[in-house]
């Protein structure tokens, strides 16, 4: 019997068990680790709650988990509750598949400034993660600047310039819902170093600016290319400049018909966060593009007043004592997945934070077939390994408040239960609130 440990429930973490399950069969059993009672990582915490069909792939994680040979062991902090260790005494592959949690530092001065966020934090507050609910933004300003130019940059702009009625059918938080529906922002500023050709945003998720019911992007002319060099781009990236040229050709009369506005500044790259205690703008340097298409910076500067400002320019793993950490990149250290014997990684935490939810299937499936081969190979010292067995036997002796995924079942009919109408569910959003719904 092969007993493989998997650190972290995200699609990285289900994909791998897809593959061991695969690989061995009946010969396997693997058991899931996550740090909240609740499984799937960023499709929970992450995904924008209004993108709900993106949300439904963990319907197809259930296949895996529900499976008698997989089990989730939610609540448990790998590297608090129990080492990396202690779990390569017990399993025969230990693999990280923990993400990258941490915001990426923008490394300018003011970030520590009141109403600065990462967008970990700031997605976590609206998606309702445990660590982030409590974040309070104050949206009572006029003007919001979101600094990045990919997805997670579009995610936060759209949040923050939707309707109640749009957020109709999403799980956005109770608590988030409402502080929007207060908000005051009337102009939302996405910025961006490079130009319209360098965004990493894509056209769907651009197009829907274009549709808001109360909000209208603005796209100066005179930032884009000149239309012929759109041809030189892979089409994905074309439709999405195709769609910045057609926010540049809307009207002034029919963007002034709507109260919100979502500006993209090309070519700006925050130069300092101002303010005293609180936010109260953004200074910015002008930058050109060299043929290579890196930016520098013109030494032409202007400052933005706003009184929130949110960073979505990547993100890091967290390290785990004992576990090589590449600072630069802000993952595990490792060779295709191979990190020290015994010990591998996946997902984000293996390649940083890169690609979509799919990407992280063939990921999953390469670290089983290193595994499969170091088992084989001998290249692993092998004595017998206890696995769950002797995880229960520490889980019990430390009093680890574990939770399964028939616990997690019931929270999520905990959490259905207790929705908006037209919503999938009604989050919990304290670790507490989880462990209670499970019931005894
Ligand atoms: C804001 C945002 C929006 C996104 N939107 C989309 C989208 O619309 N479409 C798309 O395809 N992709 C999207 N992505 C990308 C997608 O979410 C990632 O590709 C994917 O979630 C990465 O999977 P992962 O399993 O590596 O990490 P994660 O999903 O982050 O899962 C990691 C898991 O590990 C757990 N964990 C961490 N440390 C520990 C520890 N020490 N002990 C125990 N457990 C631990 C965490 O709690 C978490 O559950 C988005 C990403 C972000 C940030």
């Amino acid at each position: 019997m092969r007993h493989i440990a998997i650190i972290g429930s995200g699609p990285a973490g289900y994909y791998t068990a897809e593959a061991a399950q695969k690989q061995w069969g009946d010969g396997v059993r693997v058991d899931i680790f996550d740090l909240l009672p609740v499984p799937y990582g960023l499709i929970r915490t992450g995904v924008a709650p209004d993108h709900q069909s993106i949300k439904g792939v963990a319907k197809r994680y259930e296949g895996t988990a529900l499976s008698e040979n997989v089990r989730f062991v939610g609540n448990v902090t790998i590297g608090e509750d129990v080492s990396i260790a202690e779990l390569q005494g017990l399993y025969d592959a230990v693999v990280l598949a923990t993400g990258a949690p941490n915001d990426k530092p923008a490394g300018i001065p003011g970030e520590g400034l009141e109403n600065v966020f990462g967008s970990a934090a700031f997605v976590g507050w609206y998606n309702g993660h445990p660590q982030f609910a409590k974040l309070s933004p104050d949206l009572s300003g006029r003007h919001a600047v979101v600094i990045g130019n990919g997805n997670v940059a579009l995610d936060v702009a759209r949040i923050l310039s939707k309707t109640a009625d749009e957020f109709h059918g999403s799980d956005i938080v109770a608590h988030a819902l409402h502080a929007l529906q207060k908000s005051h922002i009337e102009q939302i500023t996405i910025l961006g170093r490079r130009g319209p050709h360098q965004i990493a945003m894509t056209p769907k998720e651009l197009g829907e600016l274009g549709h808001l019911t109360r909000a209208c992007p603005r796209v100066d002319p005179a930032d884009l290319p000149a239309e012929e060099e759109d041809l030189f781009l892979e089409p994905g990236q074309r439709k999405s400049v195709t769609h910045l040229r057609s926010f540049a050709a809307i009207p002034e009369e029919f963007r002034c018909d709507k109260p919100v506005e979502i500006e993209f500044d090309f070519f700006a790259s925050p130069r300092a966060i101002l303010g005293d205690g609180t936010v109260s703008g953004i200074e910015i340097e002008r930058t050109a593009l060299d043929s290579e298409g890196r930016a520098s910076g013109t030494g032409e500067t202007y400052t933005i007043p706003c009184s929130l400002v949110v960073t979505a320019i990547g993100y890091k793993t967290s390290p785990i004592p004992g576990v090589p950490f590449e600072e630069g990149a802000g993952r595990f250290a490792n060779d295709e997945g191979r990190i020290l014997p015994g010990l591998y990684c996946v997902g984000w935490a293996r390649r940083g934070p890169s690609g979509t939810i799919g990407t992280n299937r063939p990921d999953g499936f390469g670290v089983i077939e290193k595994i499969a081969e170091d088992l084989d190979s001998g290249a692993l010292y092998h004595e017998v390994k206890q696995g769950r067995r002797g995880f229960d036997a520490l889980a019990a002796e430390r009093k680890l408040e574990v939770v399964t995924f028939r616990d997690w079942k019931k929270i999520e009919a905990e959490e259905e239960a207790r929705a908006r109408t037209g919503a999938p569910r009604e989050k919990f959003v304290a670790v507490e609130d989880m462990i209670k719904a499970r019931g005894e």
